[in-house]
């Protein structure tokens, strides 16, 4: 790793996640003191999850320590409130850290709409703890109903659907096409690979009841019996740890340069931010947005301690890769879309290349291609100068 630039000034990140790796490798390079508060001090790989929950991937291979990832202080803890006047952050327990400068990287939760029984009969899938449980308790045989037909549905349904083929999985969308985020090419492709691994797919239905035995719906096919896991959206909370901030669905608003409407000298970054793209679009919640983004927080937070000029953020959207094991997946470049005509073969090649972008640009990374005959393509990429192994399988 290279050497720490002279230190002046310290910036705080809460959050070791995509955006908040980056921010806090952002501020580093800006010459400042940096501290990144997160309760486990691991850097997560979300879109990896699905792979681990179905028993494709291990735990190693969906998180690591982030200070063998990046060259900054982590304290595990967790943030629960910002006191922006004071320039403070109240961790959980009473402990207070000050700053100079702070990036707010909380990431988002399970949202849990108010359906009867749903949160006490449903699990969901949002972090490593979540991917672990359900490896362990899932059945082999019997159903199981997946609610929520976005990407971490499609996922899911198509990882368990080759890892548990005994399984009798149902995976039930609200909107009368999956992937309702994504263009409709996308959506046939995904319905396509899900027929190919015997998931029954249902459009168009609302779940009305969850109970101990499966769910209630709305539409002609009224029950499904199971196991239910929901994956039907995310929520941040950003106004719980800045109370006198601007938020849209519980999403901090930001300016150009990342800083939060509200709360000077706090910027925000990833899913806990409500951004905008090149055109002003709003952006949805992705690992992509969320590392570029917090590249430009953490800069600008230190550029702001250290009186340079700050960078206007310029977000840009570039795809979607859904890996789901067995070589096989569906994606985008942009507009055109992958799945269709043997392109599902490229995208684990793909999802492959950005993880790697992603540890590279963190600290540097080398990779090893290892390929066994009739098994999954696997890279092992060996991360700053601690070397760490990762393992990313496609
Ligand atoms: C199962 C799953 C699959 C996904 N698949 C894809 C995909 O294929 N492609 C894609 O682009 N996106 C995917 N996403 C979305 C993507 O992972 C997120 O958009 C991305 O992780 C956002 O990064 P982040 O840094 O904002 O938040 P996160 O990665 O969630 O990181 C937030 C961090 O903040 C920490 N934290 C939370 N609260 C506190 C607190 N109070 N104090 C301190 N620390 C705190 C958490 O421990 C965590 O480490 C997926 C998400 C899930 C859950």
């Amino acid at each position: 790793m290279t050497s720490r630039p002279s230190v002046s000034g310290h910036v705080v990140v809460l959050g070791a996640g995509y955006a908040g790796a980056h921010a806090a490798r952002g501020a580093r390079e800006g010459g400042v003191q940096v501290t990144v508060v997160d309760p486990s001090g691991d850097h997560g790989f979300l879109p990896r999850l699905a792979g681990v929950a179905a028993g494709r991937s291990s735990l190693g291979d969906a998180r690591a320590a982030l200070e063998d990832l990046v060259d900054v202080d982590v304290a595990r803890h967790v943030a629960e409130r910002v006191d922006v006047a004071r320039h403070e952050v109240i961790l959980a327990g009473g402990g207070r850290l000050s700053y100079d400068a702070l990036v707010v990287t909380v990431g988002a939760a399970t949202h849990w709409p108010d359906v009867p029984g749903l949160r006490r009969h449903a699990t969901s899938l949002r972090d490593a703890e979540d991917a672990l449980r359900l490896r362990a308790t899932l059945p082999r045989t019997g159903s199981l109903v997946i609610v929520g037909g976005g990407s971490t549905g499609v996922q899911l349904a198509a990882e368990l659907g080759r890892a548990r083929p005994h399984l009798a999985i149902t995976l039930v969308e609200e909107a009368d096409r999956l992937l309702p985020a994504e263009p409709a090419s996308l959506a046939s492709a995904a319905g396509r690979l899900l027929r190919d691994r015997d998931v029954e797919v249902l459009r168009g239905h609302r779940v009305r009841r969850v109970d101990a035995g499966g769910v209630d719906l709305d539409g002609p096919a009224r029950r499904r019996d199971g196991t239910v896991l929901w994956v039907g959206g995310w929520q941040a909370q950003g106004d719980a740890l800045l109370r006198e901030a601007t938020t849209r669905d519980g999403r901090l608003v930001v300016g150009r340069h990342l800083e939060v409407l509200g709360a000077p000298g706090v910027f925000a970054a990833g899913d806990v931010a409500a951004h905008r793209d090149l055109f002003g679009q709003p952006l949805s919640m992705s690992a992509q947005i969320a590392l570029q983004a917090g590249r430009v927080a953490g800069a600008n937070a230190a550029a702001l301690v250290t009186g340079r000029r700050r960078r206007t953020a310029r977000l840009l959207e570039l795809g979607r890769v859904l890996d789901v094991g067995g070589g096989r997946g569906v994606g985008r470049i942009g507009p055109v879309p992958l799945g269709h005509l043997g392109t599902d073969r490229v995208v684990p090649l793909l999802h492959l290349s950005v993880d790697l972008r992603h540890l590279w640009k963190l600290g540097g990374a080398r990779a090893v291609i290892e390929h066994a005959p009739g098994r999954d393509v696997g890279v092992t990429a060996t991360v700053g100068a601690t070397g760490t192994r990762l393992r990313a399988v496609g």
